[in-house]
Formats: structure tokens, sequence, C-alpha cells
């Protein structure tokens, strides 16, 4: 396989627009990609007919305006190409307008009361900075969703908007270091994304599975991931030619599928791409996770994406590693060689800490979700709980300019800091947590919450708001001053030391950290519930409305989404459940349990002093279970109504009746016999590929 050939094949790339569009136009365009310009109407015609020529050349019949709605899928409404004429014929049409703007009718998409439901049209928008690509015969063209009234009712917008706020603010600090050519900075996202695949016949016995994504029941397999043989282990054959598969259709639509390793759970995978601007990482973040699921499919497998599809080992995350570049290429998080003489970089850094340390919340917010909490705090996972690890060199330096002491360096008695910018490349291989929720990695920022299932867009239109707000604040107080060396050390040091709580880079797994952290003043919302609502408190309702991020209004609806969304899925998973228990496990038990009566039956017949304890014990004991499983499914029968539509009843009340129908079933589960058991196992699942 060529792959340079193959690479971006089915997208319209900047290549393909640079051979295709007229001069002027190229550079019109070009321009609104580059610098977030908004885009001359008079030339999209033209990119209209040029893509849909390209588009049907490499076999597309349809178009689609692909957008992500707040389900956390994309979705597509196709349109043929073609158009019929009166007189029979048909006419091939695509135009400017076509590309520009959709009317998908918006109203069974979640608007959280945004939109009355007679207000139902909703609009796409054509994003022009993210490329349009070809998938299954349709040219899909990355698009906005916003609601008749203006209303964002998507992933995009929001990201898009922080995306040019954080791009102003960080520009203005870059002129006080006498910066003059950047004139726009690129928030760079790399997101690593951790699955799970299984064979499809053993997916297919398991309606929780089907319908829930994760496993509600399931013992525990004699061997899981103890021995930590699977990390980086031997790819098996199946999976080797699904990975070889998945990254040349990656490939072909742009997505640098770069490295594909085992994770630690058995079953477990990931894989990594190269970074890229984080609106283009965010959709091709979405399509890396359609084609595992498809590409899967194919080679008889399931893929699962969901935070937590088995209890007991380590779940699923995305790595949102993150990162500002200049648009001449300059990784403003590169420390150079000596960090602490590096103030550009200082400042930069100070804000990120800044802003995660004042923005905990947010960050919680943007990761939670009911998948998440299951694997938020426990044992492979970060706890809900924000900190931020930098690493003993850096985390040194820091606290030498916080405490006015000097930083010793072997090659280096004093620290400056001179406003040089040190491009050079420093890395620090010599640390690594893995255990911390933020970590600096050397040139960028890791954030591990995020969940294996969710978009990337909300983590990253959060980051961007946060520190954005923080570098216009330092720009504000910079741009005034009289004596900028002098105060802009000063704002380092005060702001390191007011936020040096946020920084800890020891093992966040513990339990001892999660007292120290709350000894901190740090924020612990331990489920998503407990967080969501504070996407709505006066702080924050205060900075996205500053940055025009979101309205009031959009923020209240969005919190109302994320709650009922928690609410649904909680109650698809309990109902999913109880059907479960009635109509398979309690059969499954009464079946096992009258063979083994049938058996001592016909044992005493022989002998009446003949030997049942076996039979005696377990029916013993699986009658209690079922009796039990019998009472707790007439609970939830009572109480599901309460749950629909509210998440704190959901959490409080109907999640814990499933940890104990959950026990019980499990324990079960050891008792019935292979025969009767009506799911595969966790063996069963987890080694079945
Ligand atoms: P590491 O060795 O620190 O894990 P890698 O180079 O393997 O770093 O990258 C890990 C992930 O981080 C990849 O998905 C990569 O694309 C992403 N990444 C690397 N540099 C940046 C950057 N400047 N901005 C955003 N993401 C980045
Ligand atoms: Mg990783």
């Amino acid at each position: 396989m060529n792959v340079p050939e193959i690479f971006g094949s089915l997208v319209f790339s900047d290549k393909v627009m640079q051979e295709r569009l007229p001069k002027d136009t190229y550079k019109v365009l070009r321009k609104t990609i580059k610098d977030g310009k908004r885009l001359d109407s008079s030339v999209t015609n033209v990119v209209a007919s040029a893509m849909k020529d390209w588009a049907v050349e490499n076999g597309a019949t349809h178009y689609t305006h692909w957008f992500q709605p707040m389900t956390g899928f994309t979705a597509e409404k196709h349109d043929g190409f073609i158009s019929p004429q009166d007189d029979g014929s048909v006419i091939s049409e695509f135009t400017g307008k076509d590309l520009m703007k959709g009317e998908p009718d918006a109203s069974s998409f979640p608007s959280g009361g945004l939109r009355a439901t007679f207000e139902a049209r909703g609009y796409t928008a054509w994003d022009p900075t993210s490329y349009a690509f070809i998938k299954d015969n349709t040219l899909c063209i990355p698009t906005a969703f916003w609601s008749y009234g203006g209303e964002a009712l998507d992933m995009k917008t929001p990201l898009l908007r922080s995306m040019d706020v954080l791009s102003k603010q960080a520009v203005r600090i870059l002129r006080l270091f006498g910066d003059t050519a950047t004139t726009r900075v690129i928030a760079t996202v790399g997101a690593e994304q951790e699955y799970f695949l299984i064979d499809k016949e053993a997916f297919n016995k398991r309606p929780d599975l089907i319908y829930c994504g994760r496993t509600l029941f399931g013992a525990k397999a004699p061997k899981d991931q103890q021995k930590d043989d699977h990390y980086f282990g031997l790819i098996k054959p199946r999976v080797k030619a699904f990975m070889k598969e998945l990254d040349e259709e990656l490939w072909k639509r742009g997505v640098f599928a770069k490295t594909e390793h085992n994770e630690a759970a058995p079953a477990q995978h990931e894989l990594a791409p190269v970074f890229t601007t984080a609106n283009i990482a965010t959709d091709q973040n979405q399509l890396t996770m359609e084609y595992m699921r498809k590409v899967a499919d194919k080679h008889g497998m399931a893929c699962l994406l969901h935070e937590k599809p088995f209890a007991g080992i380590n779940g699923s995350g995305k790595h949102n590693n993150w990162s500002l570049t200049t648009n001449n290429g300059e990784n403003l998080l590169n420390p150079g060689d000596t960090p602490e003489s590096n103030a550009q970089f200082l400042l930069f850094l100070t804000a990120v800490i800044k802003a995660v340390d004042e923005y905990q919340d947010l960050l919680r917010i943007s990761i939670a979700s009911a998948g998440n909490d299951h694997r938020l705090g426990a044992a492979e996972a970060p706890p809900a709980i924000i900190s931020m690890f930098l690493g003993d060199d850096l985390t040194e330096i820091l606290s030498a300019i916080a405490n006015g002491t000097l930083y010793n360096r072997k090659d280096s008695e004093e620290m400056k800091v001179s406003a040089k910018v040190l491009p050079t490349f420093f890395r620090d291989t010599t640390d690594r947590n893995r255990t911390s929720p933020f970590a600096f990695t050397g040139n960028k920022f890791e954030f591990r919450m995020p969940g294996s299932s969710a978009s990337i867009a909300e983590p990253n239109y959060i980051l961007n708001t946060i520190v954005a707000e923080e570098l216009g604040n330092f720009a504000d107080a910079l741009e005034e001053s009289k004596n900028f060396k002098g105060d802009l050390f000063a704002l380092i040091r005060d702001t390191l030391k007011a936020h040096e709580r946020i920084i800890f880079n020891g093992n966040n797994y513990s339990d001892e950290w999660v007292a120290e952290a709350e000894e901190r003043g740090l924020l612990n919302y331990k489920t998503a519930v407990d967080a969501f609502p504070h996407l709505s408190d006066d702080k924050n309702v205060a900075l996205f409305t500053k940055h025009k991020i979101f309205r009031e209004e959009e923020i209240h609806s969005r919190c109302e989404i994320m709650l009922e969304n928690y609410a649904k899925t909680v109650c698809i998973e309990a109902q999913t459940m109880y059907r479960m228990v009635r109509k398979r496990v309690l059969p499954a038990i009464v079946a096992y349990t009258s063979e083994l009566s049938e058996s001592a039956l016909k044992k005493r017949s022989v002998s009446a002093s003949m030997h049942c304890n076996y039979e005696e014990d377990v029916i013993r004991k699986l009658s209690e279970i079922a009796d039990l499983l019998y009472s707790y499914t007439n609970e939830y029968e009572k109480v599901k109504d309460n749950a629909e539509n509210d998440a704190v009843y959901c959490k409080d009340v109907i999640l814990p009746l499933m940890q104990k129908i959950r026990a019980c079933a499990d324990e079960a589960e050891f008792l019935t016999s292979k025969k009767h058991w009506p799911f595969p196992t966790y063996g069963d699942l987890l080694y079945s590929v």
C-alpha cells in the first residue's frame, strides 16, 4: 500500500483546493481557514462547484451537512447531487447556497427547552476550517448547527467561538513580547482513543451491551489484568487486521492514526492520532469512533467505546493533548532549554495554572457523564478532583519564582527572567505521572479525564475559554505597564503563589490525595449530577457571556441537556437490567434449581440417606437470591416512573438499586451451571477475540 498516495485521498484538502480552485478563490478561502476570517459569499459558488466535481469523481452521489448535535454523536441528512427536472431529465446541482447552509428539522435534537416545538427549524452552516471528506458515497461537509433564533445546538459552535477568543487574547500577549508577526494562535489537539474489541457473536448475546454499551452484570473473570500482560502485548491477528483496515480508512479521510497498541485490560486497545487544530481534531475523533465501530463490525467484532464496559477492570478514556501554536508554527508551550529564563513560556504556563485552578468546576463538568462516573475514581482512572502535574523540574522553577529564591540548575547559577523566546527543544522524559488528570508532558498538556465515548469538543472549548480569560486579564494588566519586566515578573510570581494548590505531582490514585486535596480546598464533585448544575454558577455565566461563547439561556439549556442525558442513560440501563433479570436470569435460576431438585429426588429414591449437600445448598442459596432479585425488581417497578427526567433520583435511588441487583445476579452466575447461565461471562467476552 502506498500510504502517501492514499493519505487524504478522500479529503477536499488544501492540496486539492489549490489544484482545483481558481487562484483568487483559493486565496480568499485560505485566508478564511488560516485567520478565521468570515467567508466572502462571492467565492462559495466556485468552491461548491469544484467540491462537487471532485466528490463525484471520487464516487460520491450524495452530500450531507455533517454536524454534532448535543447527543454526543454526529448527525447527517443526505441529499442527492442530482435533482429531477419537469421534463423527466435530471441535472446535477450543488450551489454555493447548498454548501453554505442547510435547514434540517431541529425538533428532534436536544435543545434543553431552548425552542418551542413550533420553532422546529434549525440551520447548519458550513465550517470551512474543517475539510470536507467522503464516506459511503457521500460528501460530508462539516457544519455548525443552530436554532432559528440563533442559539447554538451543537458542539462545534462553541468550540469555534472559543478558538477565536483564545487566539485574540494570546496574540495580545505575544505583542507584549515584541512578536508582531503572529496573526493567529491555534489550539492544537491530539486525542488518544481507548476502546475494547470483543467478538460480535458474544456481543449479540448481551442485551446490556446492545442497549447500554456496558455490561450490567458479570462476575469477575479468574484472570483479567492482574499480570499486566496485555499492556503493549502481542496484538492478535484479528485485531491486527482490524487495525490495518481502520488505519487505511482513517488515512484516506486525512486522520493520521499513528500508533496503536494494546492497553492494560484484556481486549482493550488504543489509537493515537497526530495532532491538528482543535476543531479538526474534534471532527476527526468523531470519524475515528465511527470507523472503529464500522470496521470492527466488518471483522466480526464489536467495538465498545463506553467508559466502563466491564466492572472491575480498566475503563476507557480519551487523553486530550492540548497545546497552543502560532500561525508560524511556534509551540507556545515549549519551554525551551532554560524554561526559567523563558518569560513568555512562563506567562502562558501561569495562565493555564490559574485557569485550571479557578475553573476546576468547568473542567470537571466538561468530562462529566453517566458513563464516566463509573470510571473516574476507579483504580486506573484519575479521581474526580482536578489537579495539575508539572514534573519536578518545572515545579521547582515555579516555586523558586513564587518564593523569590534562586533556581539552581547545574549549568546556570542564577535565575533570569528575560523576554526572549527560546524555541529549542526541551522534553522532560524522566518524570511521567500517569495518575494526574491534567499533566504537562513536555510541550503540551494532557487532559486525561475525558471519557472514551464523549465528544472532545466540550473539554476543548472549556480549556480554550478559561485560558483565554486569564490571558486577557494578563494582557489588560501588562499593556498598561510602565515597567514591563518588573510587572511581568511580579504578575507571574503573585499568580503562582495564589494558585500553587492546584499543582500536585504525587499519586492521584491514593486515598491520601483525596484528603490532602480537601485540605487544599480543591473541588471534589464525585458524580456528574453533583457537577452539572455548577455550569450555571454566576462566575461561569459571566465567563461565557463575556467571551460570547454562550448566551445565558444557552448555558441553562446545556445544563438541562446534560442532566436529561444522564437520567435517560440510567433509565435505559435500569430498564435493560430489569428485563434481563425477569426474562433471563430468574428463569435460568429456576431451571437450574429444578434440575438440581430432580437430581436430589432421584438420588433419594435410590436411598433415603444419599448425600445431596451440593444440590441442597445451591438450591437454598439460589432460591434466596431469586427471592431477592424478585423483590428488588418489584421495588424498581414501583419507583421507575419517578426516575424519568430526574437525574438526582437516578443517582440516589436507581443506581444503588441496580448495584444491589447486580450483586445478586453476579453471585447467581457463580452458582448456576454454565449451561443454564443465559449470557456470555466476563471470561467469554474478554477472551472472545
Ligand atoms: P508523548 O510521548 O508525550 O505521549 P506523543 O508525541 O506520543 O507524546 O503524543 C501523544 C499525543 O499527543 C499524540 O496524539 C500527539 O498527536 C499529541 N500531541 C503531540 N504534540 C502535540 C501538540 N503540540 N498539541 C496537541 N497535541 C499534541
Ligand atoms: Mg494514553
